[in-house]
């Protein structure tokens, strides 16, 4: 965090609905103090109308926002232009200041993408098994269609859900196929080599025991994953497919890359691998408080 507030500080923040709980101020202080920008995030409760929230944050002269749940779809309509990625995701998680309002972009598909990049987790020509079809499996999907996945399968619960999922994919990506099946259908699916990205919450603190599927079977299958969770650091999901004996991550570098995009939105910087590496550090050790 810069040590003193001054005349020339600038302002971003979160808006959300609890925020109490966010990591953002930890990345955006930490990149701030780093990079030498006179900076300071903060994180602001909106319990309600969002738009005079976002029209406040224009006057106030605000650089940057992030928002999270439950505004990421309804802030849409608060915006001067949203980039074409977060139209096709249905979310926008930050803001970054232009002439007359905030234009929105979604640096979730952006920070999964880097993480994914870095710790070689590939997604070009392989099947891809998405579990989940809630808000961050939208971003997930999205992701592998544009990635060139060969074969995307979306299992969910409630198998309505990724269906319409599906749907929107194959609208903008109609050279990728998608499936849409019920999660307790997963024997049903091709015994090859996949690479698999759990976005639903189950296994996310404090139900640590849980994971979506647990028949070792469908782990066979699972040669590299992502569990885009990060807390706990170590999932079931996770070690179910480490016992399997597949390579598997989880969701911090997504959460840290999402961070680092949107600063480098706000400031027109890029933020070097050393200084992601601190904010990483400083992050693993938030959670473990
Ligand atoms: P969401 O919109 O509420 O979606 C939740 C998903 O989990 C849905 O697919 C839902 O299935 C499924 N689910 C929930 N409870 C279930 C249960 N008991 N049995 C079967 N399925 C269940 O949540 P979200 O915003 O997508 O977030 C999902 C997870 O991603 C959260 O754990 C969040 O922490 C994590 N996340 C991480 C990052 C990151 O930066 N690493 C970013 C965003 C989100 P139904 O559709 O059937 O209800």
């Amino acid at each position: 965090m810069i040590k003193e507030a001054d005349g020339k500080t600038r302002l971003c923040g979160l808006i959300g609905y609890p925020v109490g709980h966010t990591l953002s101020p930890v990345i955006h202080n930490t990149l701030a103090e780093a990079m030498g920008k006179n900076l300071v995030y903060v994180p602001f409760s909106v319990e309600k109308d969002l738009a005079a929230a976002v029209r406040g944050a224009y006057a106030l002269n605000i650089l940057g926002m992030n928002v999270t749940v439950p505004y990421k779809k309804d802030v849409m309509e608060a915006l001067v232009e949203v980039d074409e990625a977060a139209v096709r995701i249905g979310a926008v998680n930050t803001l970054v200041r232009m002439e007359g309002g905030y234009k929105g972009y979604n640096t979730d598909y952006l920070g999964l993408e880097r993480a994914m990049k870095e710790e070689n987790i590939q997604i070009a020509g392989r099947d891809v098994v998405v579990l989940g079809a809630g808000g961050a499996a939208n971003a997930v999907v999205y992701l592998c269609a544009k990635a060139g996945a060969k074969q995307i399968y979306i299992l969910n619960r409630t198998v309505k859900k990724a269906q319409g999922l599906a749907e929107q994919v194959a609208a903008y990506f109609p050279e990728c196929p998608v499936t849409a099946m019920e999660t307790r259908d997963y024997d049903k699916l091709p015994d090859r080599a996949m690479t698999c990205i759990q976005a639903t919450s189950i296994g996310l603190f404090p139900n640590v025991d849980a994971a979506v599927i647990e028949d070792p079977a469908f782990y066979r299958r699972i040669d590299q994953a992502v569990d885009i969770i990060y807390n706990p650091g170590e999932t079931k999901f996770m070690r179910l497919v480490k016992e399997q004996g597949g390579r598997v991550i989880n969701g911090l570098k997504m959460l840290l890359y999402q961070g680092v995009t949107a600063f480098e939105l706000w400031n027109d910087v890029s933020v070097d691998a050393d200084t992601c590496y601190k904010v990483q550090k400083l992050l693993e050790q938030e959670l473990q408080k």
